[in-house]
Formats: structure tokens, C-alpha cells, sequence
């Protein structure tokens, strides 16, 4: 409908400094806000009509949802909008209001059939209108005609410029209803404003005072419609800064912006001074404001309020819309026509509750109930467009009320389609891998930064022994407090760990540990611990994944036994012996000594008695020196019948005492095969450690000190001389 549109181009005139060219810029910006103001009382004058031809036949409470539309979104003061219906139609003649003001309001000659003889409603009073009675039938049948808002500037009575513009109302069908030569109209809103005061109220105050706006009516024979200072200057090409042309409502004006000849050297030259009187007037504006009661700055405040809400609704960028007290569309922002796929005819005058999904009606009614009552309301629904497109939606519904009573409610519709299929597949993701998690065979868990349980798996809950519900939110002592199945001698290294994690941001990576249960129970646990960092980079919780590794640990450790260690005796085997020789020698021992011995002519032993036997008096011999010493001492079996132990801390003679005891306990008879007793020797070589001795080079002295033995009779004891 009859918008406006800005078409603007700079004068020939090149732009000769910066100050010239910053007048220009300041030129095209007053248009835009000209251009803007008079676009608000247009759509202010069309969102009126579509109240009223959707508000038929007018009752009581559809003029009270016309003044709350009016004072919702009134662009500016001193406005004055009428609506004039037309009668003398068949059927179509509305019912007078009951308290329809008929009796203060002029009432419009009748001598055509489009003029208003009716004049049901008047919002505000003491327009000027009858002035301009024949121009304004000529701008209805303009308006009628071609179906759009049609402008019409006179002067009244004291000869100031007035700005009428009509905008037809149409049959509440709507104008593609064959109605006849008019197209169904009924009537018209009919606003009238003062065009400076528009003027300078879009333009905005103070007005540059090197500046002269000059407004002239390109369709009426170049009428100057506004002169800023009331020079006139058209046509003074010398002093042109910009023109440009405005459409608005059905007319083209020609808006030219002059240099003031005196005022541009006074705004080049002083513009301190001009800053300075300024300030000085808006001080004295705000005393006087203050007072008279800040009477003076309402009427601003109030402006661009309204101004602004008109804006919020035009631009929103939700479907925004009024619903008269039948539920009907009364006027929508553009959001609201491509959301629903209609255009503004097919949506005006169409009940809101077509829209909405069959199986939400209900619940619409229930809500629509309740603002009409007076309650706002707020709650999601689905939608159906007529062609059928379904999508979920977030309903604010908003009472207007006007003399405390409800004339209408205004809807603000948020499309949460794809917020709610971003949810749903948000939550599916979040189940699935939930379920991926419970049917791991690990406990899984995850902390936040406060080392509280976030969330965790099946088997993490079932391990506690608590609820899922009574694990989320606690940090492990908590748990503990709660009987879960931790085991409180490790509280301490758990929170070590988080802190690593939390706080430097390392990896726990299979960290084993004996746990004991509350039962006294243990068993092994291998744990991992990593970081979970946001998409900064931030470190915002962690990950704990945990397993019971007992069986695997026993394994492990009867593996690392048959490795270790000799099968016949169950002695450290050659290699296990000497690491732990070496691993000892390593932190420099003050006193160690190595006892190096072998069974004295063993081989005969096997051949008299066989291999079996001979096993045994190996078993019996192992045993027998094992009773001897001291847990500490490490005692292996080098392999046959050769046998060490290393011993520390003892002082030679001790060794010596101990040696001795040993030979003396090996001749004791050995009993093998129930009544068969044997009797063997022994031959013990001793080596002491020296600073710098290597474990080979203690071997191979206490094994050399050993052949002395054998060498000189066997059963006895040489001590190395080192
Ligand atoms: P010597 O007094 O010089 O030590 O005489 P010996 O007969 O004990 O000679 P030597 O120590 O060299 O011989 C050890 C014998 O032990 C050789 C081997 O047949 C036997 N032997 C080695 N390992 C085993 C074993 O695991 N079981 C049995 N039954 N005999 C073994
Ligand atoms: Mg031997």
C-alpha cells in the first residue's frame, strides 16, 4: 500500500569542501527520518483501517480495541484520525455504536455516494477537515480507486499546512470482494496532521541553522508545502546543496536543502558559538521543564516511545499481530505474513484459531480465554499454515486494555521449530550415548571443576552401591558420607588425582590401586582421569573411567612369579636374584655380604636314588637355609644345586655365625620318601662388598671362595679376602 520512497540524488554541484559535503550527509539524513515519520503515520492510518474493516459490525469493545491500537502505536502527537463510513448500501450499513460520539463530530456533506455520511468514530476532535471538503472527496475516490493511501495537503483556516491522508476501509471480506464500481469500500481513515510539525518532528531538533529545508508538491504546480525559515529560495541554484525526490501516499515531492547565505558563513565561522547557544538553551529548557512539571518533555518522551514500539512491531523479528475481541487479525508486521505464508488480505480478518494445529485448539481457547480476561499468557502450541506446514511455536498473548477493560489482544509468535528439533536431537544424541555408556563394561563417571559428579554410568552406580540420583552433585567425600563403596583410606589419592587433571590438566592414565570394600574385601581397580575442556579450551570437568582388573592384576602377578622365580623351590630364579642384587647395590649398601653354596657331590645322590629324590633333597636343602635367615635377606637358586643369598647391615662376623649355622644344619639328616633318610654337605663361599663392586664381581669372589671349599674337602666355609 502507499508507502513511501526515497529517491535521492546530489545537485550538480561538486563538493567543493568538508564542510559542504557534512551538510549534505546531514541533508540525505533528515530525509530518511522525514521519510521514516511519514511511513509510520502511514502504517498507523492502514493498520487502522484493517482494524476497523475487520471490526465490523462496530460494537462497543471493537472501538475500544481501535483506541488501544491508536495508543500503542500513534507515530506522533498532534495526530488526528477519523474514520468515515460510508451507508446507503444494502446490508452492508454498519450498526451505529451505541456510544458512538455521533452528536460532537461534524458531519461530511452527502453528496456522493463514497462520502462519508457516517461518522461512527472519531478518536480525537477538531480537525480541520470541512476546509478541504472537495479536495478530500477527490483524495477518497483516488484512494478508493486505486486501493491505497492517497495523500492531500491544504491549509486551514489560519492558512497553516495541513497534511490529510485517506486510507479506504474495505467490507470485512476484504477488497477482492466484487462489491461494485468501489471495490467494496466502506469508507475511510482519514488522519491529518500539521506538515511542519511532522516536519520537524522527523527531522528532529536542533535543526542545522546553516540549513534551509524547502518542501515543494511536485504534482501541484511546484506548491511550496514547508520553508524551514521562510525564505524562499527555490530555484537558487547557487546556493542548492542537495534535493532529492520524496514519494509518499500517491504524491511525488521535490525536498531541496539550501545554504542560508548568512547562517552558512555564521555556521562555518562560529560553530562554538552556535555548540555554546545551544547547550545555553537546553539548560534554560530543562529549568523550565523542571518547572513545569517536566510537562514539556512528556510529549517527547511519549513520541518516541511510540515511535519506537511502531518500529518494534514493524521490525520484530518474531510474527507480531492484534487481535480484536472476536480473535480476528487486525494488523501484522511482515514477519507474521511470511511465517504464515499469506499475504496481509488473506491474513486480515481471519481468526487466529484457523492457524493453530486442530489438536491445540483447545488450548488456544483456554489462553485466549484467559487474556481476554485480563492475563497475559504464555505457552508453546503448533501451528498449521493453510497449506499445510505444521511448526511448533512459543504464544505470547498480551491484554490490551483500554478504560480498564480488554479491546483486544496483542500476539507475539515465535517460530521454536528448530529450537525444538535441535532439542529433541540434542536429547536423542544425549540418550544414545547414554546407553552407549551404561552398557560399557567400565564405571564411567564425570566431575565437574568442583570435582562433583556430573553424571556416570550403570555399572559406576551399581559399584557405589547408591542411586544414580544420589550420586549426582557429589564430590567423592560426599559419596563417602553417603555409605557409597569407596574406600575412605584412598580419598586422598582420588582428590590428588582430580586436582592434577583440574587443575594442570594432565591425564591420570591406568592408575592401578588395592582397594579395599566396606565389606574388607579388595580388589584391584586400574583408573583413568582426563581433562574435558570447553570449546575455549578451558578445563571444565572430567572423564573417569574405571575397571576392576583383579583377575587380570593375579594373573599378572602369577606370570611375573613363573618368570621370577624358580618352580622346584620357589626361590627367585638367577636373573631376579641378580636385579635385585643390582637394585640394592644401586643405593650404595654399608655392609652387604654374598653367600655363594652348592650341595657337595649332589650328582651322586641322582644316580643312587633318581631324579625324583633328588628334587626332593633340593626342596628340603632350600627350605632348611630359608629357615635360617632373615626375611630380608634375599636368598636364590642360581640353578642345580647352586644356591645365594646377599645379606646387609651384618657385620662379618655375624655372616660368619650365620654360615657356620648353615653348614651345621645341612648335615642334619634329611628325611625323603616316607623312611628313607639322607644325609648331604654343603660348600659356602662368602664375599663382602667393596665400594665400587660390581653384583658379577661379588658373585664370582664368593663362587671363587666356594672352590676353596670343594678344593680342601668340601662341608665348610671360606670367607674371600677382598
Ligand atoms: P660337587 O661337590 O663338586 O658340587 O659335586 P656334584 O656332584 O654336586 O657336582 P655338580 O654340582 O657339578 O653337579 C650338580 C648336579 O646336579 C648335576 C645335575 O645332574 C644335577 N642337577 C641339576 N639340576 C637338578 C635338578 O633340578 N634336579 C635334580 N634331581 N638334579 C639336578
Ligand atoms: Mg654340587
Amino acid at each position: 500500500m502507499g508507502g513511501t520512497m526515497l529517491a535521492g540524488h546530489f545537485h550538480g554541484q561538486s563538493v567543493r569542501d568538508e564542510s559542504l559535503y557534512r551538510q549534505r550527509e546531514q541533508a540525505s539524513a533528515y530525509l530518511r527520518n522525514l521519510e521514516l515519520g511519514l511511513a509510520s503515520i502511514t502504517d498507523f492510518n492502514e493498520g487502522l483501517a484493517a482494524h476497523v474493516t475487520t471490526s465490523q459490525p462496530l460494537d462497543r469493545r471493537s472501538f475500544d480495541g481501535y483506541i488501544a491500537i491508536r495508543e500503542a502505536f500513534a507515530p506522533q502527537p498532534g495526530l488526528q484520525s477519523v474514520v468515515y463510513l460510508t451507508g446507503g448500501r444494502e446490508g452492508q450499513r454498519p450498526a451505529p455504536a451505541s456510544h458512538a460520539p455521533t452528536g460532537r463530530h461534524p458531519g461530511v456533506g452527502s453528496t456522493d455516494r463514497l462520502q462519508a455520511d457516517h461518522m461512527l468514530h472519531a478518536v480525537s476532535t477538531g480537525t480541520a477537515v470541512d476546509q478541504a471538503i472537495p479536495a478530500s472527496q477527490a483524495a477518497m475516490r483516488d484512494a478508493a480507486g486505486s486501493g491505497t493511501t492517497i495523500a492531500l495537503p491544504y491549509s486551514d483556516a489560519s492558512g497553516t499546512t495541513m497534511l490529510a491522508i485517506f486510507t479506504p476501509v474495505y467490507a470485512p471480506a476484504g477488497p477482492s470482494t466484487p462489491m461494485g464500481d468501489d471495490g467494496g469500500v466502506l469508507g475511510f481513515v482519514r488522519s491529518t496532521f500539521v506538515l511542519d510539525e511532522t516536519i520537524r518532528h522527523a527531522l528532529g531538533r536542533p535543526f542545522d541553522r546553516a540549513l534551509d529545508l524547502e518542501i515543494q508538491d511536485a504534482g501541484m504546480g511546484g506548491r511550496l508545502l514547508y520553508d524551514d525559515d521562510g525564505v524562499r529560495r527555490a530555484g537558487q541554484q547557487e546556493s542548492l546543496l542537495a534535493a532529492f525526490t520524496v514519494e509518499f501516499a500517491g504524491r511525488r515531492w521535490q525536498a531541496q536543502f539550501f545554504h542560508k547565505a548568512s547562517g552558512a558563513s555564521a555556521w562555518e565561522a562560529g560553530e562554538g558559538l552556535v555548540l555554546l547557544s545551544g547547550l545555553l538553551l537546553s539548560g534554560l529548557l530543562a529549568l523550565a521543564a523542571h518547572q513545569v512539571g517536566l510537562r514539556l518533555r512528556r510529549p517527547y518522551t511519549h513520541t518516541v516511545f511510540a515511535q519506537n514500539l511502531h518500529k518494534a512491531f514493524k521490525h520484530h523479528p518474531f510474527a507480531v499481530y492484534y487481535l480484536d475481541l472476536q480473535r480476528r487479525f487486525v494488523n501484522v508486521n511482515e514477519k507474521a505474513l511470511t511465517e504464515f505464508g499469506l499475504s496481509r488480505a488473506e491474513l486480515l480478518g481471519t481468526r487466529s484459531e484457523a492457524l493453530i494445529a486442530p489438536e491445540f485448539r483447545d488450548l488456544g481457547r483456554r489462553h485466549w480465554e484467559a487474556a481476554l480476561q485480563g492475563t497475559a499468557a504464555s505457552y508453546d502450541t503448533v501451528l498449521q499454515a493453510p497449506d499445510g506446514r505444521r511448526f511448533d511455536v512459543n504464544v505470547v498473548l498480551v491484554p490490551m486494555m483500554s478504560g480498564g477493560i480488554v479491546a483486544g489482544v496483542l500476539g507475539i509468535v515465535e517460530n521454536i521449530t528448530e529450537r525444538k528439533r535441535q532439542a529433541q536431537a540434542l536429547q536423542r544424541s544425549r540418550r544414545t550415548l547414554q546407553s552407549i555408556v551404561d552398557n560399557l563394561p567400565q564405571e564411567v563417571f564425570w566431575k565437574d571443576i568442583e570435582r562433583r559428579v556430573v553424571g556416570c554410568n550403570r555399572n559406576f552406580a551399581q559399584f557405589l552401591g547408591l542411586d544414580e540420583a544420589r550420586i549426582i552433585g557429589c564430590t567423592d567425600e560426599e559419596l563417602c558420607a553417603r555409605q557409597a563403596q569407596i574406600d575412605p583410606a584412598r580419598i586422598d589419592e582420588y582428590r590428588e588425582e582430580d586436582r592434577r587433571v583440574l587443575e594442570r590438566g594432565e591425564a591420570v592414565v591406568g592408575a592401578e590401586m588395592l582397594v579395599r570394600r566396606r565389606d574388607g574385601s579388595t580388589f584391584w581397580a586400574r583408573t583413568s582421569k582426563l581433562p574435558l575442556r570447553d570449546a575455549e579450551g578451558r578445563i571444565t570437568g572430567l572423564l573417569g573411567v574405571s575397571e576392576d582388573i583383579t583377575e587380570r592384576k593375579l594373573n599378572e602377578l602369577k606370570l611375573e612369579q613363573l618368570a621370577n622365580h624358580d618352580s622346584l623351590t620357589d626361590l627367585p630364579n638367577r636373573a631376579f636374584f641378580l636385579l635385585q642384587l643390582e637394585r640394592t647395590l644401586a643405593v650404595a649398601p654399608e655392609r652387604l655380604a654374598v653367600v655363594y653354596f652348592d650341595i657337595d657331590r649332589f650328582k651322586s645322590i641322582n644316580d643312587t636314588w633318581g631324579h625324583d629324590i633328588g628334587d626332593q633333597v633340593i626342596r628340603a636343602f632350600a627350605r632348611r637355609v630359608r629357615r635360617l635367615l632373615r626375611p630380608s635377606d634375599v636368598l636364590g637358586r642360581l640353578g642345580g644345586d647352586e644356591f645365594v643369598f646377599f645379606s646387609e647391615g651384618l657385620s662379618r662376623r655375624e655372616v660368619e655365625g650365620i654360615c657356620e649355622r648353615l653348614v651345621a644344619a645341612v648335615r642334619r639328616p634329611i628325611r625323603v620318601d616316607r623312611n628313607r633318610v639322607l644325609q648331604i654337605s654343603t660348600s659356602v663361599g662368602v664375599a663382602f662388598h667393596r665400594p665400587g663392586m660390581t653384583a658379577d664381581e661379588l658373585l664370582r669372589e664368593a663362587d671363587q671362595a666356594m672352590y676353596r671349599v670343594k678344593a680342601s674337602g668340601r662341608d665348610g666355609l671360606h670367607v674371600a679376602q677382598g
